[in-house]
Protein backbone atom coordinates (compact mmCIF):
# COMPACT_ATOMS: atom_id res chain seq x y z
CA UNK A 1 0.00 0.00 0.00
CA UNK A 2 0.91 3.09 -0.34
CA UNK A 3 2.78 5.01 2.48
CA UNK A 4 1.41 8.49 1.93
CA UNK A 5 -0.37 10.77 4.25
CA UNK A 6 -3.66 11.59 3.22
CA UNK A 7 -4.90 15.64 3.91
CA UNK A 8 -5.89 14.68 7.39
CA UNK A 9 -2.73 13.67 8.09
CA UNK A 10 -3.71 10.01 8.18
CA UNK A 11 -1.23 6.66 6.88
CA UNK A 12 -3.38 4.85 4.79
CA UNK A 13 -4.06 1.99 7.12
CA UNK A 14 -5.18 4.14 9.44
CA UNK A 15 -7.44 6.56 7.05
CA UNK A 16 -9.21 2.95 6.01
CA UNK A 17 -10.15 3.15 9.63
CA UNK A 18 -11.14 6.00 10.75
CA UNK A 19 -12.84 7.89 7.87
CA UNK A 20 -16.39 8.37 6.21
CA UNK A 21 -17.98 6.46 9.15
CA UNK A 22 -19.86 8.84 12.18
CA UNK A 23 -21.34 5.99 14.74
CA UNK A 24 -23.84 8.13 16.25
CA UNK A 25 -25.33 8.02 12.99
CA UNK A 26 -25.63 4.06 13.80
CA UNK A 27 -27.02 4.63 16.90
CA UNK A 28 -23.23 4.39 18.66
CA UNK A 29 -22.56 1.15 16.57
CA UNK A 30 -18.87 0.26 16.54
CA UNK A 31 -19.27 -0.81 13.15
CA UNK A 32 -21.70 0.73 10.26
CA UNK A 33 -25.23 -0.52 10.69
CA UNK A 34 -26.61 -2.09 7.19
CA UNK A 35 -29.03 0.46 5.46
CA UNK A 36 -31.40 -2.11 3.77
CA UNK A 37 -33.83 0.94 2.69
CA UNK A 38 -34.84 1.68 -0.88
CA UNK A 39 -36.15 5.50 0.15
CA UNK A 40 -35.28 8.31 2.83
CA UNK A 41 -37.92 10.60 3.94
CA UNK A 42 -37.68 13.84 4.09
CA UNK A 43 -37.46 16.44 6.18
CA UNK A 44 -38.87 18.97 4.69
CA UNK A 45 -40.39 19.15 0.93
CA UNK A 46 -37.66 21.95 0.59
CA UNK A 47 -35.18 19.68 1.46
CA UNK A 48 -36.65 17.14 -1.10
CA UNK A 49 -36.19 19.26 -4.05
CA UNK A 50 -33.30 20.66 -2.88
CA UNK A 51 -31.65 16.97 -2.55
CA UNK A 52 -32.62 16.86 -6.42
CA UNK A 53 -31.67 19.70 -7.92
CA UNK A 54 -28.02 19.03 -6.74
CA UNK A 55 -28.47 15.01 -7.12
CA UNK A 56 -29.47 15.83 -11.06
CA UNK A 57 -26.91 18.51 -11.68
CA UNK A 58 -29.00 21.26 -11.70
CA UNK A 59 -27.38 23.04 -8.34
CA UNK A 60 -24.45 22.83 -7.59
CA UNK A 61 -24.07 21.61 -3.18
CA UNK A 62 -22.60 24.63 -1.01
CA UNK A 63 -19.56 24.17 1.10
CA UNK A 64 -20.42 21.63 3.73
CA UNK A 65 -24.07 21.26 2.59
CA UNK A 66 -25.22 17.35 2.33
CA UNK A 67 -28.08 16.75 0.46
CA UNK A 68 -30.54 14.60 1.89
CA UNK A 69 -30.88 10.88 0.45
CA UNK A 70 -33.28 10.42 -1.81
CA UNK A 71 -33.72 6.74 -3.17
CA UNK A 72 -30.87 3.53 -3.07
CA UNK A 73 -30.67 3.39 -6.78
CA UNK A 74 -28.53 6.93 -6.62
CA UNK A 75 -26.51 6.19 -3.25
CA UNK A 76 -27.07 5.05 -0.21
CA UNK A 77 -25.42 5.61 3.16
CA UNK A 78 -23.74 1.87 2.86
CA UNK A 79 -22.31 3.06 -0.46
CA UNK A 80 -21.28 6.65 1.25
CA UNK A 81 -19.52 4.64 3.68
CA UNK A 82 -17.10 2.05 1.24
CA UNK A 83 -16.84 4.83 -0.86
CA UNK A 84 -15.11 7.02 1.74
CA UNK A 85 -13.26 4.17 3.42
CA UNK A 86 -11.66 2.95 -0.24
CA UNK A 87 -10.49 6.26 -1.12
CA UNK A 88 -7.03 6.48 1.62
CA UNK A 89 -6.35 2.81 -0.32
CA UNK A 90 -5.78 4.50 -3.79
CA UNK A 91 -2.83 7.04 -3.90
CA UNK A 92 -4.15 10.04 -5.48
CA UNK A 93 -7.60 9.30 -5.71
CA UNK A 94 -10.39 11.68 -4.38
CA UNK A 95 -13.80 9.94 -4.67
CA UNK A 96 -15.02 6.51 -5.39
CA UNK A 97 -18.10 5.09 -6.99
CA UNK A 98 -18.89 1.72 -6.20
CA UNK A 99 -20.82 -1.01 -8.27
CA UNK A 100 -22.31 -4.35 -8.53
CA UNK A 101 -19.27 -6.14 -10.28
CA UNK A 102 -16.36 -4.62 -11.73
CA UNK A 103 -17.94 -5.30 -15.12
CA UNK A 104 -20.74 -2.86 -14.10
CA UNK A 105 -17.79 -0.53 -13.10
CA UNK A 106 -16.30 -0.63 -16.71
CA UNK A 107 -19.16 -0.65 -18.67
CA UNK A 108 -21.06 2.26 -16.68
CA UNK A 109 -17.50 4.39 -17.26
CA UNK A 110 -16.86 3.67 -20.99
CA UNK A 111 -20.73 4.35 -21.35
CA UNK A 112 -20.42 7.59 -19.49
CA UNK A 113 -17.22 8.65 -21.53
CA UNK A 114 -17.59 7.41 -25.30
CA UNK A 115 -20.24 8.18 -27.76
CA UNK A 116 -20.88 6.55 -31.68
CA UNK A 117 -17.64 7.21 -33.53
CA UNK A 118 -15.45 7.42 -30.97
CA UNK A 119 -12.66 5.51 -30.18
CA UNK A 120 -10.76 3.40 -27.34
CA UNK A 121 -7.33 2.28 -27.52
CA UNK A 122 -6.75 -0.58 -24.88
CA UNK A 123 -4.26 -2.86 -24.52
CA UNK A 124 -4.69 -7.03 -24.88
CA UNK A 125 -5.17 -9.21 -23.69
CA UNK A 126 -7.84 -7.70 -22.03
CA UNK A 127 -9.92 -9.41 -19.01
CA UNK A 128 -12.51 -11.96 -21.08
CA UNK A 129 -15.67 -9.76 -20.12
CA UNK A 130 -14.17 -6.71 -20.84
CA UNK A 131 -13.09 -8.22 -24.27
CA UNK A 132 -16.38 -9.61 -24.62
CA UNK A 133 -18.06 -5.72 -23.73
CA UNK A 134 -15.88 -4.59 -26.84
CA UNK A 135 -17.18 -6.79 -29.22
CA UNK A 136 -20.57 -7.55 -28.34
CA UNK A 137 -21.67 -3.55 -26.80
CA UNK A 138 -19.15 -1.13 -28.10
CA UNK A 139 -18.87 -2.44 -31.60
CA UNK A 140 -22.19 -2.60 -32.27
CA UNK A 141 -22.81 0.73 -30.74
CA UNK A 142 -20.63 2.60 -33.23
CA UNK A 143 -17.50 2.96 -30.94
CA UNK A 144 -14.42 1.68 -32.40
CA UNK A 145 -12.48 -0.40 -30.16
CA UNK A 146 -8.62 -0.27 -31.21
CA UNK A 147 -5.87 -3.04 -29.82
CA UNK A 148 -2.38 -2.43 -28.97
CA UNK A 149 -0.76 -6.09 -27.65
CA UNK A 150 0.42 -5.25 -24.10
CA UNK A 151 4.44 -4.99 -23.87
CA UNK A 152 4.64 -3.18 -27.47
CA UNK A 153 5.23 0.21 -25.93
CA UNK A 154 6.28 2.24 -29.04
CA UNK A 155 2.91 0.78 -30.76
CA UNK A 156 0.94 2.29 -27.77
CA UNK A 157 2.64 5.88 -28.00
CA UNK A 158 1.61 5.66 -31.75
CA UNK A 159 -2.21 4.82 -31.43
CA UNK A 160 -2.27 7.24 -28.42
CA UNK A 161 -0.74 9.86 -30.53
CA UNK A 162 -2.35 9.79 -34.21
CA UNK A 163 -5.71 7.63 -33.32
CA UNK A 164 -8.22 10.45 -34.10
CA UNK A 165 -11.63 10.87 -31.97
CA UNK A 166 -9.66 8.72 -28.86
CA UNK A 167 -11.63 9.66 -25.95
CA UNK A 168 -10.52 6.68 -23.98
CA UNK A 169 -6.82 4.66 -23.26
CA UNK A 170 -7.21 1.09 -21.13
CA UNK A 171 -4.64 0.00 -19.76
CA UNK A 172 -4.41 -3.56 -17.91
CA UNK A 173 -1.44 -4.18 -16.62
CA UNK A 174 0.05 -6.84 -15.84
CA UNK A 175 -1.52 -8.29 -18.64
CA UNK A 176 -3.52 -11.42 -17.44
CA UNK A 177 -2.83 -14.50 -17.43
CA UNK A 178 1.11 -13.78 -18.71
CA UNK A 179 1.66 -10.93 -16.31
CA UNK A 180 3.41 -8.74 -19.11
CA UNK A 181 3.48 -5.31 -17.89
CA UNK A 182 2.42 -1.67 -19.71
CA UNK A 183 4.44 1.71 -19.09
CA UNK A 184 1.74 3.61 -17.25
CA UNK A 185 3.86 6.69 -16.76
CA UNK A 186 5.03 6.63 -20.32
CA UNK A 187 1.32 6.08 -21.39
CA UNK A 188 -0.03 8.94 -19.11
CA UNK A 189 2.71 11.53 -20.50
CA UNK A 190 1.95 10.95 -24.04
CA UNK A 191 -2.06 11.13 -23.84
CA UNK A 192 -1.44 14.35 -22.11
CA UNK A 193 0.34 15.90 -24.96
CA UNK A 194 -2.66 15.62 -26.71
CA UNK A 195 -5.14 19.00 -26.84
CA UNK A 196 -7.76 16.63 -26.54
CA UNK A 197 -6.26 14.79 -23.32
CA UNK A 198 -8.17 11.58 -23.51
CA UNK A 199 -9.37 9.67 -20.17
CA UNK A 200 -6.29 7.40 -19.29
CA UNK A 201 -7.81 4.31 -17.28
CA UNK A 202 -6.43 1.58 -15.62
CA UNK A 203 -7.79 -1.85 -14.97
CA UNK A 204 -5.53 -2.03 -11.62
CA UNK A 205 -7.02 -5.30 -10.31
CA UNK A 206 -4.29 -7.23 -10.42
CA UNK A 207 -1.65 -5.29 -8.37
CA UNK A 208 -3.82 -3.36 -6.72
CA UNK A 209 -4.44 -0.96 -4.30
CA UNK A 210 -1.54 -2.76 -2.80
CA UNK A 211 1.38 -2.64 -4.83
CA UNK A 212 0.32 -0.39 -8.18
CA UNK A 213 -0.62 3.11 -7.62
CA UNK A 214 -2.25 4.35 -11.83
CA UNK A 215 -3.21 7.77 -10.23
CA UNK A 216 0.75 8.50 -9.07
CA UNK A 217 1.35 7.63 -12.54
CA UNK A 218 -1.01 10.10 -14.58
CA UNK A 219 -3.56 7.83 -14.48
CA UNK A 220 -7.52 9.76 -14.66
CA UNK A 221 -9.49 6.48 -13.31
CA UNK A 222 -8.46 3.34 -11.85
CA UNK A 223 -10.64 0.69 -11.68
CA UNK A 224 -11.43 -2.77 -9.84
CA UNK A 225 -12.94 -5.66 -9.96
CA UNK A 226 -13.74 -5.63 -5.76
CA UNK A 227 -14.52 -9.35 -6.31
CA UNK A 228 -10.89 -10.32 -6.23
CA UNK A 229 -8.17 -8.96 -3.72
CA UNK A 230 -10.41 -6.05 -2.52
CA UNK A 231 -13.14 -8.74 -1.44
CA UNK A 232 -10.29 -11.17 -0.93
CA UNK A 233 -12.92 -14.45 0.22
CA UNK A 234 -14.33 -15.04 -2.91
CA UNK A 235 -17.87 -14.61 -1.75
CA UNK A 236 -18.90 -11.15 -3.54
CA UNK A 237 -19.11 -9.19 -6.61
CA UNK A 238 -18.10 -5.96 -6.34
CA UNK A 239 -16.49 -3.28 -8.61
CA UNK A 240 -14.77 0.06 -8.31
CA UNK A 241 -14.49 3.52 -10.21
CA UNK A 242 -11.72 5.87 -8.51
CA UNK A 243 -10.19 9.11 -9.77
CA UNK A 244 -9.80 12.69 -9.01
CA UNK A 245 -11.50 14.61 -11.38
CA UNK A 246 -14.79 15.96 -10.20
CA UNK A 247 -16.82 15.92 -13.70
CA UNK A 248 -15.76 12.71 -14.45
CA UNK A 249 -17.69 11.42 -11.44
CA UNK A 250 -20.15 13.31 -11.96
CA UNK A 251 -20.50 11.60 -14.86
CA UNK A 252 -20.18 8.08 -13.90
CA UNK A 253 -22.19 8.61 -10.92
CA UNK A 254 -24.82 10.29 -13.04
CA UNK A 255 -24.99 6.97 -15.35
CA UNK A 256 -25.14 4.60 -12.23
CA UNK A 257 -27.95 6.36 -11.15
CA UNK A 258 -29.67 5.47 -14.70
CA UNK A 259 -28.35 2.03 -14.99
CA UNK A 260 -29.25 1.07 -11.53
CA UNK A 261 -26.13 -1.19 -10.74
CA UNK A 262 -24.65 0.52 -7.25
CA UNK A 263 -23.44 -1.99 -4.99
CA UNK A 264 -26.33 -3.13 -2.57
CA UNK A 265 -25.92 -2.21 1.49
CA UNK A 266 -24.91 -5.41 2.26
CA UNK A 267 -22.30 -6.10 -0.21
CA UNK A 268 -20.87 -2.67 0.58
CA UNK A 269 -21.00 -3.14 4.03
CA UNK A 270 -19.34 -6.55 3.68
CA UNK A 271 -16.83 -5.23 0.88
CA UNK A 272 -16.21 -2.42 3.64
CA UNK A 273 -15.27 -4.67 6.75
CA UNK A 274 -12.36 -6.05 4.19
CA UNK A 275 -10.53 -3.04 3.43
CA UNK A 276 -8.52 -2.67 6.25
CA UNK A 277 -6.88 -6.16 5.84
CA UNK A 278 -6.35 -5.87 1.86
CA UNK A 279 -2.77 -4.93 2.44
CA UNK A 280 -1.69 -7.57 4.61
CA UNK A 281 -3.42 -10.21 2.91
CA UNK A 282 -2.19 -9.22 -0.59
CA UNK A 283 1.35 -8.97 1.17
CA UNK A 284 1.10 -12.37 2.18
CA UNK A 285 0.18 -13.61 -0.82
CA UNK A 286 2.73 -12.23 -3.15
CA UNK A 287 5.21 -13.39 -0.22
CA UNK A 288 3.90 -16.37 -1.05
CA UNK A 289 4.09 -16.82 -4.83
CA UNK A 290 6.99 -15.24 -4.88
CA UNK A 291 8.44 -18.52 -2.80
CA UNK A 292 6.57 -20.87 -4.95
CA UNK A 293 7.64 -19.40 -8.51
CA UNK A 294 10.53 -19.10 -8.14
CA UNK A 295 10.84 -22.94 -6.69
CA UNK A 296 9.06 -23.95 -9.69
CA UNK A 297 11.76 -22.10 -12.09
CA UNK A 298 13.78 -24.59 -12.80
CA UNK A 299 11.14 -27.48 -13.19
CA UNK A 300 11.59 -30.37 -15.84
CA UNK A 301 7.80 -30.93 -16.56
CA UNK A 302 7.49 -26.66 -17.44
CA UNK A 303 8.36 -24.82 -20.22
CA UNK A 304 8.28 -20.93 -18.45
CA UNK A 305 7.16 -19.40 -15.17
CA UNK A 306 5.68 -16.27 -15.96
CA UNK A 307 6.29 -14.48 -12.89
CA UNK A 308 7.38 -10.59 -12.60
CA UNK A 309 10.63 -11.38 -10.36
CA UNK A 310 11.52 -13.77 -13.19
CA UNK A 311 11.09 -11.30 -15.97
CA UNK A 312 13.61 -11.91 -18.50
CA UNK A 313 13.20 -8.71 -20.87
CA UNK A 314 15.30 -5.90 -19.49
CA UNK A 315 12.45 -3.72 -20.48
CA UNK A 316 9.70 -5.43 -18.70
CA UNK A 317 12.19 -5.41 -15.51
CA UNK A 318 12.52 -1.59 -15.73
CA UNK A 319 8.73 -1.37 -15.93
CA UNK A 320 7.97 -3.59 -12.73
CA UNK A 321 11.34 -2.33 -10.78
CA UNK A 322 9.70 1.52 -11.83
CA UNK A 323 6.14 0.81 -11.11
CA UNK A 324 5.40 -2.03 -8.84
CA UNK A 325 5.92 -2.48 -4.87
CA UNK A 326 5.27 -6.08 -4.99
CA UNK A 327 5.08 -8.84 -7.33
CA UNK A 328 2.07 -9.66 -6.50
CA UNK A 329 0.41 -13.47 -6.06
CA UNK A 330 -0.43 -14.68 -9.76
CA UNK A 331 1.45 -17.13 -11.71
CA UNK A 332 1.50 -18.74 -15.06
CA UNK A 333 3.32 -21.47 -15.67
CA UNK A 334 3.28 -22.72 -19.21
CA UNK A 335 3.75 -27.17 -18.85
CA UNK A 336 5.96 -28.65 -21.92
CA UNK A 337 2.94 -31.84 -22.18
CA UNK A 338 0.07 -29.52 -23.83
CA UNK A 339 -3.04 -29.31 -22.72
CA UNK A 340 -2.71 -32.92 -21.67
CA UNK A 341 -0.50 -32.11 -19.32
CA UNK A 342 -2.62 -29.09 -18.14
CA UNK A 343 -5.58 -31.00 -17.47
CA UNK A 344 -3.61 -33.70 -15.45
CA UNK A 345 -2.16 -30.98 -13.56
CA UNK A 346 -5.40 -29.82 -12.90
CA UNK A 347 -6.96 -32.94 -12.09
CA UNK A 348 -3.90 -33.91 -9.41
CA UNK A 349 -4.20 -31.08 -7.20
CA UNK A 350 -5.14 -31.60 -3.58
CA UNK A 351 -5.25 -28.40 -2.08
CA UNK A 352 -5.85 -26.28 -4.68
CA UNK A 353 -8.94 -25.60 -6.13
CA UNK A 354 -9.98 -26.05 -9.99
CA UNK A 355 -11.92 -22.45 -10.96
CA UNK A 356 -12.02 -19.05 -12.15
CA UNK A 357 -11.29 -15.43 -10.55
CA UNK A 358 -8.54 -15.22 -7.86
CA UNK A 359 -7.38 -12.67 -4.76
CA UNK A 360 -9.35 -15.01 -2.70
CA UNK A 361 -7.36 -16.40 0.43
CA UNK A 362 -7.82 -19.85 -1.17
CA UNK A 363 -5.36 -21.38 -3.80
CA UNK A 364 -7.04 -20.94 -7.52
CA UNK A 365 -5.68 -22.71 -10.63
CA UNK A 366 -7.44 -22.60 -14.10
CA UNK A 367 -7.20 -23.50 -17.55
CA UNK A 368 -7.14 -20.06 -19.67
CA UNK A 369 -6.84 -21.35 -22.74
CA UNK A 370 -10.57 -23.34 -22.49
CA UNK A 371 -11.89 -21.16 -19.84
CA UNK A 372 -11.25 -16.98 -18.89
CA UNK A 373 -9.74 -16.67 -22.91
CA UNK A 374 -11.59 -19.21 -24.20
CA UNK A 375 -13.58 -16.56 -26.48
CA UNK A 376 -10.28 -15.55 -28.28
CA UNK A 377 -9.18 -15.97 -31.33
CA UNK A 378 -6.32 -18.97 -32.01
CA UNK A 379 -4.14 -15.64 -33.36
CA UNK A 380 -5.41 -13.72 -30.32
CA UNK A 381 -4.19 -16.61 -28.25
CA UNK A 382 -0.70 -16.58 -29.97
CA UNK A 383 -0.13 -12.83 -29.41
CA UNK A 384 -0.72 -13.04 -25.61
CA UNK A 385 0.84 -16.32 -24.77
CA UNK A 386 -1.79 -18.37 -23.88
CA UNK A 387 -0.66 -21.81 -25.27
CA UNK A 388 -2.00 -25.01 -24.61
CA UNK A 389 0.15 -25.75 -21.52
CA UNK A 390 -0.47 -22.65 -19.82
CA UNK A 391 -2.28 -23.13 -16.36
CA UNK A 392 -3.15 -19.64 -13.94
CA UNK A 393 -2.24 -19.86 -10.39
CA UNK A 394 -3.78 -17.10 -8.02
CA UNK A 395 -1.99 -17.79 -4.96
CA UNK A 396 -3.96 -17.64 -1.13
CA UNK A 397 -2.84 -17.23 2.03
CA UNK A 398 -2.55 -21.28 2.97
CA UNK A 399 1.27 -22.49 4.47
CA UNK A 400 3.45 -21.81 0.92
CA UNK A 401 4.96 -25.07 1.62
CA UNK A 402 1.68 -27.15 1.63
CA UNK A 403 1.16 -25.11 -1.70
CA UNK A 404 4.25 -26.08 -3.40
CA UNK A 405 4.41 -29.41 -2.38
CA UNK A 406 1.02 -29.89 -3.75
CA UNK A 407 1.65 -28.24 -7.07
CA UNK A 408 4.92 -30.23 -7.03
CA UNK A 409 2.94 -33.53 -6.73
CA UNK A 410 1.03 -32.37 -9.73
CA UNK A 411 3.98 -31.50 -12.25
CA UNK A 412 4.91 -35.00 -11.43
CA UNK A 413 1.43 -36.31 -12.24
CA UNK A 414 2.14 -34.50 -15.25
CA UNK A 415 4.73 -35.63 -16.37
CA UNK A 416 3.43 -39.70 -16.33
CA UNK A 417 1.34 -38.65 -19.13
CA UNK A 418 3.79 -37.26 -21.06
CA UNK A 419 5.65 -40.82 -20.71
CA UNK A 420 2.07 -42.59 -21.61
CA UNK A 421 1.86 -40.23 -24.66
CA UNK A 422 5.17 -41.20 -25.76
CA UNK A 423 5.04 -44.50 -25.24
CA UNK A 424 1.76 -44.93 -26.61
CA UNK A 425 2.80 -42.89 -30.43
C1 LIG B 1 -12.64 -10.25 -12.72
C2 LIG B 1 -12.08 -9.12 -13.49
C3 LIG B 1 -12.94 -8.16 -14.07
C4 LIG B 1 -14.44 -8.26 -14.00
O1 LIG B 1 -14.92 -8.14 -12.69
P1 LIG B 1 -16.29 -8.82 -12.15
O2 LIG B 1 -16.30 -8.41 -10.73
O3 LIG B 1 -16.17 -10.29 -12.38
O4 LIG B 1 -17.40 -8.24 -12.94
C5 LIG B 1 -12.36 -7.10 -14.75
N1 LIG B 1 -11.02 -6.99 -14.88
C6 LIG B 1 -10.18 -7.90 -14.35
C7 LIG B 1 -8.71 -7.72 -14.52
C8 LIG B 1 -10.67 -8.99 -13.64
O5 LIG B 1 -9.84 -9.90 -13.14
Amino acid sequence: MANVRNKQGAYPSTAVLTRGFDPHLSVGSARPAVFRSSTYVFSTPEAAERAFAITSGRAKAEPGEVPELIYSRFNHPNAEILEDQIVPLEEGSEWAIAFNSGMAAIMTTLMALMRPGDTIVHTIPLYGGTQNLMHDLLEPFGIICKPVVAGRSAELDEAIRSTPNLKVVLIETPANPTMVMTDLKRATVIASQRPDKPVVIVDNTFLGPAFQHPMTLGADLVIYSATKYLGGFSDLLAGVVLGCDEALNKKIRGKRGLFGNILQPDECWILDGRLPTVSLRMNRQSKNAQRIAESLANRPEIRKVYYPTLFDDPEQIRIRLAQCDYPGAMIAVDLLGGKPAAFEFLRSLHLAHNAVSLGGMETLVCHPGTTTHSGNTPEELAIAGITPGLVRISVGVEDWRDLLHDLEQALEATARVSETASATS
